[in-house]
């Protein structure tokens, strides 16, 4: 039976491999986390594990491989991007259905009811010792391990710029969506204005600001509490999963990520300004 503990102790500690293999599981996982690159890469919806404790949610093995569990494709690319830049990784091991990590845990929709359509039914009616029983286990593991891979970079006098990667769903509602590659900020535009300024470098890849979602839809929480509370420049990339089915296109996708994201790491750290750990 799989379980889940917190495996978050220090820095040193933490697993260098997310690879998940049967028995014990962590609630976060950790690759690269002595990366000495400027970024420091996030992917709260990179799994769709469901610890047996929550019999699957109460919904079908097929809703829970879909996009409703977790960003598919999101982590293999931010596995891709944190080897290039030699950046650190973390990970959530568990589905966002269980908890949804970029949420503060005073948000509603960090445990959904409902999902895309999908009626989620072991969300519904949680006791207050239920729910903080998932911001105990699942957020906090997450957010303790940013913070001390962030103090940890601190006393290393590293600079530091905060990137989470995501995928989304090509139809939503009915709707298609054109979009190919979002670049989402919440009150600190800068890293996305410097990568949107090289959006034709990937023409004819459709590149928006804040789009399929933006700051009113709820979305910027990682980005405010361990980018800009710590006035570190901060990005959350979007890309469109229909784009991300193969390792081929995985690879494709990362090159134009980081064609965009490695001269506007580099402007944002020349002379320092503005990525400092405050
Ligand atoms: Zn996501």
């Amino acid at each position: 039976m799989q379980s889940l503990s917190d495996a978050t102790a220090k820095v040193d500690d933490i697993t260098s491999d997310i690879t998940i293999s049967g028995g014990q599981q962590s609630a976060v996982g950790v690759l690269n986390a002595s990366g000495c690159g400027n970024v420091l890469l996030l992917c709260e919806h990179a799994s769709n594990f469901i610890p047996s404790e929550y019999d699957n949610l109460g919904i079908s093995q097929t809703d829970s491989e879909t996009h409703i569990a977790w960003d598919i494709g999101a982590l293999e690319l931010a596995k891709v991007i944190s080897v290039k830049l030699d950046a650190p990784l973390v990970a959530s091991n568990v589905s966002r259905l269980v908890y949804d990590c970029n949420r503060s845990s005073d948000a509603n929709d960090a445990i959904v009811v409902c999902a895309d359509c999908v009626i989620i039914p072991t969300n519904q009616a949680l006791s207050e010792a239920q729910r903080q029983h998932r911001v105990d286990s699942v957020y906090q593991p997450f957010r303790r391990t940013v913070e001390q891979l962030l103090r940890h970079r601190r006393t290393q006098s590293q600079v530091t710029i905060i990137v989470t990667i995501h995928s989304f769903t090509p139809v939503f509602n009915n709707k298609f969506r054109d979009v190919e590659i979002g670049l989402l900020h919440d009150s600190d535009s800068r890293l996305a204005d410097a990568m949107l300024s090289n959006a034709a470098l990937i023409s004819p890849r459709v590149v928006k600001r804040n789009e399929p979602y933006g700051p009113t839809d709820n979305v910027t929480h990682s980005l405010k509490i361990y980018g800009i509370e710590h006035n570190l420049a901060n990005v959350m990339i979007e890309v469109r999963n229909d784009l991300l089915s193969t390792t081929d296109e995985i690879t494709k996708r990362a090159e134009e990520i980081l064609t965009l994201l490695c001269p506007a790491v580099e402007q944002l750290t020349s002379g320092k300004q503005g990525a400092h750990n405050a």
